[in-house]
């Protein structure tokens, strides 16, 4: 038994920073280690971690989809594009109404659908940029992100179909949106969204040669699976073992941290949590019920090791009552929050900029903890040297 600081501390705690670092997320809502002030290298890597996420703010990023009602587009602007301006103003009194309470500015993240479906239904794929051009210029003066959306929907006959299974198409897609941002906007996309949640290494090569800086596609915890609430071909990548803080990719797979080897581009994971244990993977969203997205949200802030929080919204979901109203439940669950202060609405260079060593830091503790928990496996001989263990425990 040792003592530091006042309180007496397991000599095996000290020599297991993961131990110390369960410990400690129990108490992350106090502010306080078990093991009093840090006096070892071990915990005060745990401590720091511990204490900046507790007392200091919260990163949200709010990334809004501005898309049409509906999947498959009519092709009348009048209509389909209904749901667009009703929720733009429910997010300008959700700004006012936060940036009053808190006295912190709140950026938000628009991502703006230019791609292939969009030019056929509307004669421009850049046609959300000029119809709201008044917003996006106001919206960037208020210090939001104006980034890129895409999806893969290509014409079958009178309906159309997600074509995710042709890489050719898939990159086309992307390369039409960027294109058509930089004609509208002169300047390249800083941040970008994959629709579905897919997202494959042609469109990351293209994203990294064409300089985007930021994706925030993909959504940690979900195994490969078909798309199945639309017409689509392919497979959604497997993101069961991906990271879930900010990460530059390894250059031949970007489900992977990169090590010695990374790329420019950020990987900005969406989050996402199980609202009970028995329950599938669910990825905060506005339009969906909100007590299971007030689980989830409550469980990654009272986790010691969350760096920031995704959560995503579609403009064209404020068509539908019931996501109309899961929109203002949630965004009322954010205003009432008891941690409200504590969260910075932020674009993802913001969150990239100020939290970069944090980011480091948090990594380094979950190692320890996957390697702690292999070699406690391998000891109980459960666990043969080829088999795999996810990194992420949650
Ligand atoms: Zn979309």
């Amino acid at each position: 038994m040792l003592l530091i600081g006042s309180r007496p501390v397991q000599r095996r705690t000290l020599q297991r920073p993961w131990v110390g670092l369960h410990q400690c997320s129990r108490q992350s809502w106090k502010a306080t280690c078990p093991a009093g002030p840090a006096s070892t290298s071990a915990h005060v890597c745990c401590c720091s971690l511990i204490s900046r996420r507790a007392m200091k703010a919260l990163p949200v990023l709010l990334c809004i989809d501005v898309e049409p009602n509906d999947r498959q587009v009519a092709g009348d602007p009048a209509t389909d594009w209904s749901a667009t301006p009703p929720c733009l103003e429910m997010l300008d009194r959700f700004r006012t109404s936060v940036q009053q309470s808190t006295g912190n500015p709140v950026h938000l993240n628009w991502f703006l659908r230019l791609d292939p479906q969009i030019a056929e239904a509307y004669g421009s794929a850049a046609y959300a940029c000029s119809r709201y051009a008044t917003q996006w210029r106001d919206y960037r003066a208020a210090g939001d992100e104006i980034g890129l959306h895409v999806h893969a929907w290509r014409r079958s006959g009178r309906t159309w179909t997600t074509d995710h299974a042709d890489p050719e198409w898939v990159r086309h897609c992307a390369a039409i949106g960027i294109d058509s941002y930089r004609e509208h906007f002169l300047e390249t996309p800083r941040s970008f969204r994959f629709g579905d949640r897919f997202l494959n290494s042609e469109v990351v090569d293209l994203l990294e040669r064409e300089g985007v800086s930021h994706d925030l596609t993909l959504e940690p915890g979900h195994p490969a699976q078909e798309l199945t609430w639309d017409r689509a071909t392919g497979l959604l990548p497997d993101c069961r073992h991906m990271p879930r803080t900010p990460y530059q990719p390894c250059p031949f797979n970007h489900l992977q941290r990169g090590s010695l080897r990374h790329r420019r581009l950020w990987m900005v994971p969406v989050s996402t949590g199980r609202p009970r244990w028995f329950r599938r993977t669910r990825h905060l969203n506005l339009g969906v019920r909100p007590d299971d997205m007030r689980r989830v949200f409550d469980n990654l802030v009272a986790n010691a090791t969350t760096t920031h929080i995704s959560w995503v919204a579609r403009t064209g979901d404020f068509a539908n009552p019931t996501c109309r109203s899961n929109f203002f439940a949630s965004l009322a669950f954010l205003m009432e929050h008891p941690r409200r202060s504590a969260f910075r609405f932020v674009r993802p260079d913001e969150l990239i900029s100020t939290a970069h060593e944090h980011f480091s830091q948090g990594d380094r503790l979950l190692d320890m903890q996957a390697c702690g928990r292999r070699l406690r496996l391998r000891r109980g001989g459960l666990l043969s040297p080829a088999r795999r263990i996810p990194n992420t425990d949650r």
